[in-house]
């Protein structure tokens, strides 16, 4: 059993499988149905138009095209702006291809600390048990 403040709206709620509370659940589980139906209703609709006609928040709609909650099959005209290099997509925040780099730099970035920070900790760890020994010694004296 555990209870934790909601993540949308800071309520005190009994925590089950997400961090938002039930009536932002539900709240957002509307959202998403308006923004489902407004994609059916105008095919041919644009990013623009989806925000303005539902009130949406943008954020919500790219967090669930990137979860797939969302297929823009029908919706050709749903392009989005890659937030790091301004190119056309329609995947989510990233385009295709600084996806694929961002995540190859994570791999070196892993490869790296699994070679750099393991000695340094090991030595930390020796260096505060040669403390804790001196300090020892010390305390018998
Ligand atoms: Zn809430
Ligand atoms: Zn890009």
């Amino acid at each position: 059993m555990s209870f934790a403040n909601c993540r949308i709206c800071g309520k005190l709620f009994y925590r089950t499988t997400r961090d938002i509370c039930l009536d932002c659940r539900t709240d957002e589980e509307g959202k998403f149905l308006r923004v489902k139906k407004y994609l059916h209703a105008y095919p041919s609709a644009t990013i623009d138009d989806v925000t303005l006609g539902t009130e949406v928040e943008l954020r919500l709609i790219i967090l669930w095209i990137e979860q797939r909650k969302l297929t823009l099959e029908q919706n050709p005209n749903i392009v989005l702006e890659c937030e790091r290099c301004g190119a056309d997509t329609r995947t989510g925040r990233l385009c295709p291809e600084c996806r694929s780099e961002l995540r190859q730099q994570l791999v070196h970035q892993d490869e790296r600390t699994m070679m750099g920070e393991q000695p340094s900790l090991a030595s930390a760890k020796s260096e505060l048990s040669a403390k804790y020994h001196l300090s020892r010694r010390r305390d018998r004296r």
